[in-house]
C-alpha cells in the first residue's frame, strides 16, 4: 500500500466512511435483565384470546425485543450525552445535516481516491462537477430537513474552491489527502460521532444490533387491567378498561451488538469510547425499553459478568482475536 493510500484510509476512518475495508470486527454478546415489568407492544390485539395490547412475539410465540427498538433507545440516550451543537438528533431535521455532510464528503473522497491511481494531478473537472449548481440543488432538496443546509453547501463549495486555488497541483497527492482532511475539519463537514457509529441517510451504520431473545425460552407473560384516564381532565373515561400484556421483572435477555472498525478495547478511539460509555450506563443505571415508562415499566440493565466482548483485528489477512468480559472494559 502506498503512503497516499494509507493517508486516505485514515482520513476515511476519521470521517466514518471506512466501511469498504475491514480493520476490526467486534462482537458484544450482551446479557441483560429486566428489573421492572417490560412491555414492547404490537398495538391492539385481535381476536378474543389474550389481551387488548399484547407484547411482541416471534413465530414460536416467544416474546422478544426487536433490535431496532434497542438501537433507537441506545441512540437517543447517547444523543443526550453529547453537546447538541456538535451532534445531530435522529428525531429532527438535524439528522439531514449530517446526512448531507456525509454525501458531500463521500463524493469528494471518492473523486480523490479514483485519481490516486492516475498520478498526482488534481481532478479539477470532477471536483467542479461535485459543486455545480444543479448537483447542489439536488442535494439541498434531498436533505431539506436540515435547518442550515445552505451553510453546509456553502462550506462544501469553499472546500472545493480552496483545493483548486491552493496551488497544490504540483504537490504530491499525499499532501492533497491531508489538505482535504484539514478543509473538511475547518468547514465542519465531518458527520457527528453518533452518525459515525449509528449511521444516517447517507452513511452506513458501524454497528448492528440483533433482537433480544429471552435466555431460556420459558417466559410467562402476565396481564394487567387498567382504567384509561382522560389526559385533560385526569378523570377515568367511562367504561374504558383495557388489558395489557407484560413480561414480569427478572427475566434475562441475550442480544448481540456487531461492530465494524471499532477498536472496542482502545478507549482513545472515540467510537469505542461511545460504546464503552453505553455499556457502562446500561450496567450502572440501565435504560428504559418499550412502553409505559411513565408507570416505571421497562428498566433493563446489563449483567457485565455474563456479557462478553470479542475483538478481532485484521492483520496481514489474518484475524487476531481476543475476548474480555464486559466488566473488565467498563
Ligand atoms: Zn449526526
Amino acid at each position: 500500500m502506498t503512503d497516499e493510500y494509507i493517508r486516505l484510509l485514515n482520513l476515511k476512518r476519521f470521517l466514518g466512511l471506512d466501511l469498504d475495508y475491514l480493520t476490526e470486527y467486534v462482537e458484544i454478546k450482551a446479557v441483560t435483565i429486566n428489573e421492572e415489568p417490560l412491555r414492547v407492544g404490537v398495538g391492539r390485539g385481535e381476536g378474543f384470546e389474550g389481551s387488548d395490547l399484547p407484547v411482541v412475539k416471534d413465530g414460536n410465540n416467544i416474546p422478544y425485543i426487536p433490535g431496532s427498538s434497542l438501537k433507537g433507545v441506545f441512540r437517543s440516550w447517547l444523543e443526550s450525552t453529547y453537546d447538541p451543537l456538535n451532534t445531530c438528533l435522529a428525531s429532527d431535521g438535524s439528522l439531514d445535516c449530517c446526512s448531507l455532510k456525509a454525501e458531500v464528503i463521500y463524493k469528494l473522497i471518492d473523486c480523490i481516491k479514483r485519481n490516486l491511481y492516475r498520478g498526482f494531478e488534481i481532478p479539477v473537472r470532477e471536483l467542479r462537477t461535485i459543486t455545480d449548481r444543479q448537483a447542489l440543488n439536488r442535494l439541498t432538496q434531498k436533505y431539506r430537513g436540515c435547518p442550515h443546509g445552505d451553510e453546509v453547501i456553502t462550506n462544501a463549495v469553499k472546500v472545493v474552491d480552496n483545493i483548486l486555488e491552493s496551488g497544490v497541483e504540483s504537490i504530491r497527492l499525499g499532501k492533497l489527502v491531508d489538505y482535504l482532511g484539514e478543509q473538511i475539519d475547518i468547514f465542519r463537514l465531518r458527520p457527528c460521532i453518533i452518525c459515525r457509529v449509528f449511521g444516517n441517510k447517507a452513511l452506513a451504520s458501524h454497528i448492528n444490533i440483533s433482537d433480544a431473545k429471552p435466555k431460556g425460552n420459558d417466559v410467562r407473560t402476565s396481564i394487567r387491567t387498567r382504567i384509561a384516564i382522560d389526559r385533560f381532565t385526569q378523570a377515568a373515561l367511562h367504561g374504558a378498561l383495557f388489558d395489557y400484556e407484560f413480561i414480569p421483572p427478572g427475566y434475562k435477555w441475550e442480544f448481540k451488538i456487531t461492530g465494524w472498525n471499532i477498536n472496542i478495547l482502545d478507549s482513545s478511539d472515540d467510537k469505542s469510547k461511545l460504546l464503552q460509555t453505553l455499556l457502562k450506563h446500561l450496567t450502572l443505571y440501565g435504560l428504559f425499553i418499550g412502553g409505559m415508562k411513565s408507570v416505571g415499566h421497562g428498566l433493563m440493565k446489563l449483567v457485565p459478568e455474563e456479557s462478553v466482548v470479542r475483538l478481532c483485528k485484521v492483520e496481514k489477512g489474518d484475524l487476531i482475536c481476543e475476548s474480555r468480559l464486559v466488566k473488565e472494559i467498563i
